[in-house]
């Protein structure tokens, strides 16, 4: 019992320190590296060769971030990343919020800001007011 302790300490050790001074699993290696998986999976059932390139691709490139030691290099891809996948997330949020609401209630858009707004369902014409730039537009609810 004690040596398998001290063999485990022993791997964690040097796993450790293997990655010592490595970029480790950021956003985008765990973006790619789901990626791989998800090809993975997609190829069980077409058996495409392409499909499992592309997977591999994913895993490799996955693997490459991990273990790089360029780790300035890495942060920056990583956050221009997080950058871009900032507006097609926010999007995707904006479109759950329109779904889970739509029963009682209606999203609009500001035409001057892009402020998305909020308002009950079923009331007619109704004036809305912009909460963050002030400006104000009818419309049917
Ligand atoms: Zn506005």
């Amino acid at each position: 019992m004690d040596k398998m302790r001290q063999f485990s300490f022993k791997m964690q050790n040097s796993i450790a320190r293997f990655m010592y001074g490595r970029c480790g699993f950021d956003s985008l290696a765990r973006a790619c590296y789901g990626l791989a998986i998800l090809f993975l999976v997609i190829n069980i059932f077409v058996h495409n060769s392409i499909v499992s390139l592309i997977s591999m691709a994913f895993l490799g490139y996955s693997l490459f971030r991990i273990l790089s030691r360029n780790i300035t290099k890495r942060y920056a891809e990583n956050q221009k990343f997080l950058a871009a996948m900032r507006k097609p997330k926010s999007a995707l949020n904006y479109m759950g919020m329109k779904w889970r609401d739509r029963k009682t209630s209606r999203y609009y858009t500001c035409s001057k800001c892009h402020q998305h707004i909020r308002v009950p369902k079923g009331k007619g014409k109704i004036e809305i007011t912009c909460p963050k730039c002030k400006d104000t537009f009818i419309k049917r609810t």
